[in-house]
């Protein structure tokens, strides 16, 4: 029976483990951590609820994580509510703001990025760059840092050109769900199929491939073979050289590798003693500290009082950081909430041991080197992961889409 093993135990592996089997694959999931999910990891005993500590949106009422739920009856809600700005140590909405001319200039770039093209196709800029020739103030960056956040980078890291496309490509709708209960309710139906094949805390340090096959080696030199391999860690763990390939890498696979960037930055969740906020609240953007606040609990059976902030590259610990955002926002709620403050969660994904970033973002030529990345390696070595998706990157769907890929791929060759 031809035998695949997988590296690493996200969402893509998990889906492509799965899928394999049910097609009548041997399967081995070899995953370093001790748990599964990889960044899709939903932390109890913090609230009186499951807080997300990767993933939490299902974006897009068009992306096959929607259709899941409704196929799976996992319960989601569409964020709505009222979304607020921070600007000039106040809070205001979208109202109230609209006329404001450098206001309107931000709502210009966020409806028409997408339609960005340089006068020199091979212009590469960043956001940083086109906003400064757009003489946007520095007082204003942090409305366009907390847009451009969401693809994981800060607006110098990013291509203005390779966002616009990615934009310009994404068909799965402009809604965003919460899931009622918790997130890695979409990897459940996975996890059930591959329970038996997945191997926790197997650190894998080398890849061989041979005529007859592939052999991996952990840390601890347990040894594994297999008929072909699929790697799906994350690209951070490959820039590092942390896994060893034999024969190595080719040197278009090592340039994709190294030329894709993965974002750095850290969710903390506030627990407060009780909320002070209006009920309708659902998320705080501009911040000079976090690029955007959201009310955690909204949509859950919830009685308690947290937000999440979302915090690109900073450096700062994190007693300093809650410090920093206990000042932001009661200067904003025009209280001082130092007394309500409880305790404070981090979880800093750049100093995840074994994912060491957030996701990967649209970098300088990115899509380019998406595809070097996802092309197999000669006839036994295969690429999976958010990182190799062209468009669909730094999701969840995106993960699965690739998971979806790899596995054709190995049919082509290893035909049962
Ligand atoms: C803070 C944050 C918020 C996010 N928000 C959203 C969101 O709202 N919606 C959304 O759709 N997406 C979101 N994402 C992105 C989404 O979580 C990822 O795109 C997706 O989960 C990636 O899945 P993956 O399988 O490609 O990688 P991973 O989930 O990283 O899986 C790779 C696995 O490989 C393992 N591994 C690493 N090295 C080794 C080794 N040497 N040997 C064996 N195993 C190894 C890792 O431990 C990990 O479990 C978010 C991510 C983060 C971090």
């Amino acid at each position: 029976m031809t035998k695949i093993a997988i590296l690493g135990a996200g969402a893509a592996g998990l889906r492509a483990g799965s899928l394999l089997k049910q097609k009548g694959y041997n399967v081995e999931i070899l995953e370093a951590s001790e748990r599964v999910g990889g960044r899709v990891w939903s932390i109890k005993g913090f609230a009186d609820f499951t807080v997300e500590a990767g993933a939490c949106f299902v974006h897009g009422e068009h992306s096959s994580l929607y259709a899941w739920a409704n196929n799976k009856n996992i319960p989601v809600s569409e964020v709505k509510g009222s979304f607020l700005y921070l600007y000039e140590q106040q809070l205001l909405s979208h109202r109230q703001l609209a006329q404001e001319a450098f206001f309107k200039d931000f709502l210009e770039f966020r409806e028409g990025y997408s339609y960005y093209e340089a006068e020199d196709p091979r212009e590469e800029i960043s956001v940083q760059e086109f906003l400064h020739a757009h003489h946007v103030a520095p007082a204003h960056i942090p409305f366009y840092s907390a847009l451009v956040g969401a693809y994981g980078a800060l607006p110098e890291a990013i291509s203005m050109k390779e966002m616009a496309q990615a934009a310009a490509a994404w068909d799965e709708g402009s809604k965003n769900f919460r899931c009622k209960t918790e997130f890695t309710e979409f990897l459940s139906v996975d996890i059930e199929v591959v329970r038996d094949c997945i191997h926790t805390q197997k650190v894998v340090r080398l890849v061989e491939q041979y005529a007859w096959g592939t052999r991996l080696v952990t840390d601890m030199g347990e040894i594994y073979e297999a008929d072909a391999v699929i790697v799906t860690v994350p690209l951070t763990i490959l820039q590092d050289n942390f896994i060893s390939f034999q024969p190595p890498l080719s040197p278009a696979k090592v340039k994709a590798i190294q030329q894709l960037k993965m974002g750095k930055g850290r969710k903390i969740f506030l627990k407060f003693k009780q909320k002070f906020w209006d009920a309708q609240l659902a998320e705080i953007t501009a911040g000079n500290v976090a690029q955007e606040y959201w009310v955690e609990g909204r949509g859950k059976n919830s009685q308690q009082a947290v937000l999440t902030a979302f915090i690109l590259d900073r450096t700062e610990r994190k007693e300093v950081l809650v410090e920093a955002m206990l000042s932001e926002l009661s200067m904003a709620f025009k209280t001082d909430l130092r007394p309500l403050f409880e305790q404070a969660l981090e979880i800093d994904w750049a100093n995840m041991p074994f994912v060491k970033g957030l996701y990967s973002y649209p970098s300088p030529d990115s899509s380019k080197y998406r595809r070097a990345l996802a092309l197999p390696s000669h006839d036994r070595l295969f690429w999976a992961g958010e990182a190799t998706e062209k468009y669909l990157f730094g999701t969840v769907q995106g993960a699965w889409a690739s998971a979806e890929r790899v596995v054709s791929e190995v049919q082509d060759v290893f035909k049962l």
